[in-house]
């Protein structure tokens, strides 16, 4: 027989078909609230300034592109420490990082060394991103799922979030967005991180924190203040980091994967087992977005200038927030959430009439993207929206 004749049509990428769709679409007031990228007032998602200019310092003056290691940019690793971690987890010397392709590429160097290590089963939220469960599993984890959402009060559901954990094994690990939660926009508060990090602690569970948004929810600081309180209280954690977002660099593909270990000398393995487990997955990861990285945060006007303007991306999310959840009762929470998406309360049937009737085009999910949204049309899509939310 046929060696790949065993195998399945696969159902297409669901967000590709929305995109597919609007692009089509020729109504000229039509609205993209599907795709999970920063826009701005003009529906654009440009090369920012600092990066720009990182660009053409490098083109001018990047002496080689010989081969660096399977570290990637060792530099651009230890200055965003700086950015995620903070000053004093940055110097910690039982933390070690590496440059990886993309949040995704964290992600799944993450899973690699958790499957390596002996972990068997990870925890991630209902509902989350919806490539969490294939990274993990094809890493060879098991995937279980924990309270999480309440569509009720569009919420946190702290109770049934912690108790839940208590189905878990010492020694499982717990996936958390480290802020703007995908696709629910929520965010622990200070307290509930406390809380969270007592679970933990009282189940001896380890955190693998997915932080992919930081900038894009109240600032750089505040939303890693989560994720810093937890590194610094456990004694082994993972943080996964996608400078995707807060560089626009998508398509560039930037993140990195730091492990805190219990000790340095364990730390010392873990970070040659990531890198035996690198060069096998990607040998080593692109350099050029990782390398624009470093040259904004080696440079304090360049580094300056992407922080004001990616303070500019925030206030507009925010903004648009407070509008959206002025005009409906039913979407007051999306003022207090935080980072790109929001689900709508709706089904699947509504999303398809938003679409035919009134050119509204998201997921079947119901998650939005509030920067597909502008100043002008925000009236329009909560009036639109308004028959379904009850
Ligand atoms: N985690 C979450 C929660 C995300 O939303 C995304 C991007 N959609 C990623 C990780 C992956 O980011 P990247 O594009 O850098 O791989």
């Amino acid at each position: 027989g046929q060696l790949f004749g065993a195998l399945d049509r696969q159902p297409p990428d669901a967000l590709l078909a929305v995109i597919g769709m609007h692009r089509a679409d020729p109504r000229p007031d039509k609205i993209d609230v599907g795709v999970g990228v920063y826009r701005d007032a003009s529906g654009a998602t440009p090369v920012m300034r600092a990066v720009k200019q990182a660009e053409a310092r490098l083109l001018a003056a990047q002496p080689s592109k010989a081969y660096l290691g399977a570290e990637g940019d060792q530099r651009f690793t230890d200055l965003l420490a700086g950015i995620a971690l903070g000053p004093e987890l940055a110097a910690s010397d039982r933390i070690t990082g590496v440059q990886t392709p993309g949040g995704t590429g964290a992600l799944r160097l993450g899973a690699e060394l958790l499957a390596r290590s002996g972990a068997g089963t990870i925890w991630v939220g209902t509902p989350t991103w919806p490539n969490h469960g294939p990274i993990f599993r094809e890493a060879g984890l098991t995937v279980r799922h924990h309270a999480y959402f309440d569509a009720e009060t569009a919420g946190i559901d702290e109770q049934a979030f912690l108790s839940s954990l208590d189905a878990a094994a010492p020694g499982d690990v717990v996936l958390l967005h480290g802020c703007c939660h995908n696709p629910t926009g929520t965010a622990l508060s200070p307290d509930q991180w406390q809380r969270l990090v007592a679970k933990l602690a009282e189940r001896r569970l380890i955190p693998f924190v997915d932080l992919a948004y930081q900038g894009l929810g109240r600032g750089l600081d505040a939303d890693a203040a989560g994720t810093r309180t937890l590194l610094a209280a456990v004694p082994e954690a993972l943080l996964a980091y996608s400078c995707d977002k807060n560089f626009a660099l998508y398509r560039e593909r930037v993140g990195a994967l730091w492990v805190q270990s219990a000790t340095p000398e364990t730390g010392a393995a873990v970070r040659d087992t990531m890198l035996v487990l690198a060069r096998s997955l990607w040998s080593m990861p692109p350099d050029h977005g990782a390398a624009v990285v470093r040259v904004i945060l080696e440079d304090d006007d360049l580094a300056a200038e992407w922080r004001a303007e990616l303070d500019a991306m925030c206030a507009r999310i925010n903004r648009l927030r407070t509008l959206l959840a002025a005009i409906h009762p039913a979407l007051a929470s999306i003022a207090d959430q935080q980072g790109l998406f929001a689900l709508l309360p709706i089904d699947a049937a509504a999303v398809e009439a938003l679409r035919a009737q009134h050119a509204i085009y998201m997921p079947a999910s119901g998650r939005i993207n509030i920067a597909g949204l502008n100043e002008d049309n925000v009236a329009r899509f909560a009036a639109a929206i308004a028959p379904y939310l009850g």
